[in-house]
């Protein structure tokens, strides 16, 4: 729109505005980020990435390729998948190699960090974390524990930072659930060792935001530029959520009709 001036958010904002979440520096983080939310980011993705690193000394973020999923003829019932429908897509899936790039939905500031150096790169073909110092978190992976690296980051005592985004892409929720014991699911991906199965796969995170109310009181914010910052104490938002979905085991489900793994999950009986 003319005239309309987004605000310029400088490294120096950002650093300020992280300091100001008042975390202890040597605590993990795993971050969230939506570059556009802040206006406009001087430096861009990069500069992001740098404020993070000069606030914490360890820092994670998801770096998931969705683009190596396939769909194979058949596989266990109850998967929340139509076996057979990927005849057209699995010929455009990409093999899993650790410097494939993330999925844009997983942010520019995901992938700018993927590439800084010093950076490691876990090798889950479909759901692998990005860390900087953070090599025990990301070793921590595997095919049959991809949300791994959270439980190691929850026990050192660290935080999640959703920088102008919300609970929907919160992945540490979906620890929080399969430690509920909620249903998971398997999917495969394309590896250069052939199409390998991914158990463990978590549900749909749509329904998310329903935690926000019950998170409020270990939540801190502050504001960046034009972007919402919050910061949540691992340990602590995964046991209230957990606690949570044991009481309802239908809690933070999606409200769309034909969500197949929600719909899946609500099927369980308990
Ligand atoms: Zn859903």
């Amino acid at each position: 729109m003319m005239g309309e001036q987004k605000p310029e958010v400088t490294f120096r904002d950002l650093i300020h505005g992280l300091r100001q979440l008042q975390l202890e520096r040597n605590r993990p983080v795993i971050s969230h980020v939506s570059l556009s939310s802040f206006g406009q980011v001087r430096g861009g993705a990069e500069t992001v990435v740098g404020a993070l690193l000069g606030v914490f000394d360890t820092l994670v973020m998801p770096t998931f390729t969705y683009k190596t999923m396939v769909i194979p003829e058949s596989g266990p019932e109850d998967n929340a998948i139509t076996y057979g429908s990927g005849k057209d897509t699995n010929r455009m899936a990409e093999f899993y190699r650790p410097n494939l790039p993330a999925d844009r939905m997983m942010g520019m500031v995901a992938e700018a960090f993927r590439t800084r150096s010093g950076t490691l790169r876990g090798k889950h073909p479909i759901l692998s974390f990005a860390g900087y110092r953070a090599d025990g978190a990301i070793n921590a992976q595997s095919l049959d524990d991809p949300l791994g690296p959270i439980g190691v980051l929850a026990s050192q005592g660290g935080w999640v930072l959703l920088l102008g985004v919300d609970h929907t892409v919160n992945t540490s929720l979906h620890y929080a659930e399969k430690l509920a014991g909620r249903k998971q699911f398997v999917r495969w991906a394309l590896t250069p060792d052939g199409v390998v199965e991914c158990p463990g796969f978590p549900g749909c995170s749509d329904g998310f935001n329903a935690a926000e109310e019950w998170l409020e009181g270990i939540t801190r914010r502050v504001t960046i530029g034009a972007a919402q910052v919050r910061a949540l104490p691992l340990q602590d938002m995964i046991n209230l959520v957990k606690d949570k979905i044991s009481v309802d085991t239908q809690a933070l489900l999606c409200d769309r009709p034909d969500c197949e793994r929600c719909n899946a999950v609500r099927a369980v009986r308990v």
